[in-house]
């Protein structure tokens, strides 16, 4: 029997974001340092078995919907295709986040797996300054990822982007543009805490109103949709799609979160900013039933905080980085 995900403040959660990997080929400055981190040995990572097992149960018994896979770089998880058709195999609206470095190649036989849909991160169309942000020279390769993800159908391919003051805030309109002319929507991101090097500042967060405001001024805006996604949403006046932001900082959307996360190594999470997971592959390895991993499960989204407190003098920051929570 189905039973709902819902915590102590009575949000019922169905989306869940498993990471697949905490490895990188970039190393954006807001995600992971220089040096990158010391990656997980593959005997820590779940298997696609493990993975599997615990979208079945998340799915059949405590009714997650959409699944989405994440990492580090999902795309560098080998036989990536491989997972991709055992969740296809849920009743599930699955997608995927990547760099795009690898879609150029990959984006075909995901689509083959049964991969829908796809965000592609991308926060500058200028080569420089993307070997700034990511400490890699791949800004083509990323574009010719996006392209390849189009051509073989993915729908939508969406791109995110997180927007800094001083780094790529003059660009908004430019990646605005790119997503108009290339049929893809895009997400703007405000910058949060995650950042590896610990370097995050309130003053570099760029707000959905500054980020809306330059849009506007550029490609008019009807007014705004929020559905159930954390991203608000405006559709442009003349037609030519649409465009997001997703404004975790200046407008904490935690009342309307439905997330839950699985890391690389089988920690489930209420939330980026959880101060506490709960360690499931143990429980897998250890021989659990499916019943045991539900109420741990349960037992973990009863006990959700009611929200972050970026920006406040209680706000704690995660022990992990993004790329090891998975965003
Ligand atoms: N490597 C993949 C990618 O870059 O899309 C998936 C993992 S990445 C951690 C997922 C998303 O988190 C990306 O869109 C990235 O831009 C975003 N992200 C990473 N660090 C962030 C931060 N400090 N603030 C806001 N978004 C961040
Ligand atoms: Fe890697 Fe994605 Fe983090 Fe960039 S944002 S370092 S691509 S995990």
């Amino acid at each position: 029997m189905t039973r709902s995900l819902t915590d102590g403040f009575g949000r019922v959660h169905r989306d869940l974001r498993i990471s697949v990997t905490d490895r990188c080929n970039l190393r954006c400055d807001y995600c992971m340092p220089e040096d990158g981190l010391t990656w997980l040995p593959r005997s820590e990572l779940l298997t696609f078995e493990e993975v599997e097992r615990v979208a079945g149960i998340l799915v059949d018994r405590l009714g997650i919907r959409s699944i989405r896979l994440t990492g580090g770089e999902p795309t560098l998880r080998a036989g990536l295709p491989d997972l991709v058709a055992r969740l296809a195999r849920l009743d599930v609206d699955l997608s995927l986040t990547t760099n795009g470095t690898t879609l150029d190649r990959l984006a075909a036989p995901l689509v083959a797996a049964g991969l829908r849909r796809v965000n592609v991160s991308l926060d500058t169309l200028r080569r420089d300054r993307f070997e700034d942000i990511t400490r890699r020279d791949d800004l083509d390769r990323v574009l010719a990822g996006i392209d390849a993800a189009l051509a073989v159908g993915l729908d939508p391919v969406k791109l995110n982007a997180v927007v800094m003051r001083g780094v790529n805030d003059d660009e908004v309109v430019d990646l605005a543009r790119f997503g108009r002319e290339r049929g893809v929507a895009v997400r703007f991101i405000e910058f949060m805490p995650l950042d590896a090097s610990g370097r995050w500042d309130r003053d570099a967060v760029v707000s959905q109103d500054e980020i809306v405001a330059a849009v506007d001024a550029a490609f008019p805006l009807e007014p705004p949709r929020r559905g159930s996604a954390p991203a608000t949403v405006w559709r442009y006046r003349d037609g030519r799609g649409e465009v997001g932001v997703v404004p975790s900082v200046t407008r904490a959307f935690c009342d309307d979160c439905d997330r839950v996360r699985l890391t690389a190594e089988g920690a489930f999470r209420t939330c980026l900013f959880a101060t506490s997971e709960t360690d499931l592959r143990s429980l897998l390895r250890g021989g659990a039933s499916d019943e045991v991993v539900a109420e741990a499960v349960v037992r973990s989204v009863d006990a959700k905080e009611a929200g972050h407190l970026i920006g406040q003098p209680a706000f704690i920051r995660p022990r992990r980085s993004m790329s090891q929570i998975g965003g």
